[in-house]
């Protein structure tokens, strides 16, 4: 009998319905965040992800599946062991850094790493994943931790969202330093992998599985920040704690690579040892230009779909000890948002949420996420640092019906501006009926 390939799996029944309907969901929230599909090849050059994943990362060093490209070629090429770089390639090569550099993606699909197989880590697994270009401001970190709490709800899971900064250009390179002196100074407790790791990429003694107990004494990244990035977090938390999401700060969770900054996540779910990661992301303002590309900010997560599926298993299993399904997140609340695409296949967007002054982006983060869930509205919320008159082109620009304005009169008097951008009309609406308002004339 020919078996399956080690580290590979067959999936049916309730997993492969697990693993399906997790997709779907997680697919109409990203459509709620006015996120639009990518579908890519699974193979990519290996040079991609030596320059992206990194040269001295695991998953580099020794978990691809690297083949020559054909006859004709002496190329090599790989797997794809995640998405990210993939999704920057094809950014890169359709130009859109230079002539549209803000953009919105997600994909779905299996990845390939040579590891170990255990429980929760397999040879062939499947990611979805997010990835916005362009944005460099706090409240678009603030959104995609947001937006893995809803897809969370959706599936009523017991989790932990864990988040650090792990700082910039400026102020890494100290911090840095201050771990390659706290690896040398420990060089006898560690083990075999992290003595490579402190001159190659000392970050990444973190994030070793094996000397998990020691790295709870090494330094927190938080102490090292610069002023603009300890900014930064301050208003990512700022907008977590406006929106009641629960978070943990972990000074120590880092994302090895170089081209990663400031903001770096994961979720955590029950107790797969180490693999109990079931979602994990960051900022990584250095890649687009790490790889040729124009100086464009990125950040983006990915969702470990079998991970998700154990945990949402073990959900179904004990549904009384699983966190209060609220009624805000019951998924058919995003139903009618299924297809949020016209018939020519233009993504539809029912507004930009945009704030004036620095008292009112509260109000435009909780607004925005309002008119999502439970409004089942596509919208995107505009970055505080830019002005409204760029706040409204971009409405115009990806053919958003309204554009929803909060300033500080409107703040006090629980109002916002209700732009329709179609009829070219505005006029002011009570915070509570925006989303009867906009449901009205749609
Ligand atoms: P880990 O530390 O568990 O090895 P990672 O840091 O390598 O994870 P990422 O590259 O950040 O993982 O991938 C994002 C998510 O994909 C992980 O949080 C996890 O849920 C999932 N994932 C990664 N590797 C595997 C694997 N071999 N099998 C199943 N899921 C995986
Ligand atoms: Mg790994």
């Amino acid at each position: 009998m020919i078996q399956r390939v080690r580290g590979f799996q067959d999936l049916d029944g309730v997993a492969a319905a697990a693993a399906s309907y997790i997709e779907n969901l997680a697919a109409r929230v990203a459509r709620l965040y006015n996120f639009g599909e990518i579908r890519l090849p699974i193979v990519e050059r290996v040079e991609l992800y030596q320059r992206s994943t990194g040269e001295t990362s695991d998953i580099v060093e020794k978990q691809m599946y690297v083949f020559p490209e054909g006859e004709q070629s002496e190329q090599l090429i790989a797997l794809r062991p995640e998405g990210t770089p993939g999704v920057v390639r094809a950014y890169l090569e359709a130009g859109l850094d230079r002539s549209n550099p803000e953009q919105r993606f997600f994909y779905s699909g299996p990845m390939f790493r040579r590891e170990r197989p255990q429980k929760g880590r397999y040879r062939q697994f499947h990611q979805f994943g997010v990835e916005v270009f362009g944005r460099s401001d706090a409240v678009c970190d603030a959104e995609l931790l947001v937006m893995i709490d809803d897809i969370a709800r959706f599936l009523n899971l017991d989790v932990t969202m864990e988040v650090n900064s792990l700082g910039c250009a400026e102020c890494r390179p100290a911090y840095r330093a201050a771990l390659v002196e706290w690896g040398r100074a420990h060089l006898n407790e560690l083990c075999e992998d992290c003595h490579n790791r402190i001159d190659r990429n000392p970050l990444r003694l973190l994030d070793c599985k094996i000397d998990v107990a020691l790295t709870k004494q090494a330094p927190g990244s938080l102490d090292f920040l610069c002023e603009a990035c300890r900014a930064h977090f301050a208003m990512v938390q700022r907008l977590l704690k406006a929106t009641s999401i629960e978070f943990v700060i972990n000074p120590r969770l880092v994302r090895g690579l170089d081209y990663y900054t400031r903001t770096a996540f994961e979720v955590l779910s029950g107790d797969v040892g180490s693999q109990s990661a079931v979602i994990a992301g960051g900022r990584y303002d250095g890649l687009v230009e790490a790889l040729g590309g124009a100086r464009v900010p990125g950040i983006g997560f990915a969702i470990g779909i079998e991970r998700l599926v154990l945990a949402y298993e073990r959900t179904l299993a004990a549904p009384s000890s699983a966190r209060l399904h609220d009624k805000a997140h019951d998924p058919d609340a995003v139903g009618a948002v299924a297809g949020t695409k016209d018939a020519n296949g233009s993504r539809r967007v029912d507004a930009v949420v945009a704030s004036l002054g620095d008292a009112a982006i509260e109000r435009a983060f909780v607004v925005a996420h309002e008119l999502r869930v439970p409004g089942g509205k596509a919208v995107e919320l505009a970055s505080p640092e830019r002005k409204l008159k760029a706040a409204l082109a971009r409405a115009n620009k990806i053919g958003a019906r309204y554009a929803v304005i909060i300033g500080d009169t409107e703040l006090t008097r629980g109002v916002v501006q209700l732009k329709d951008l179609k009829a070219g009309t505005q006029r002011e609406v009570a915070t509570a009926d925006l989303i009867d308002e906009m449901g009205a004339t749609t």
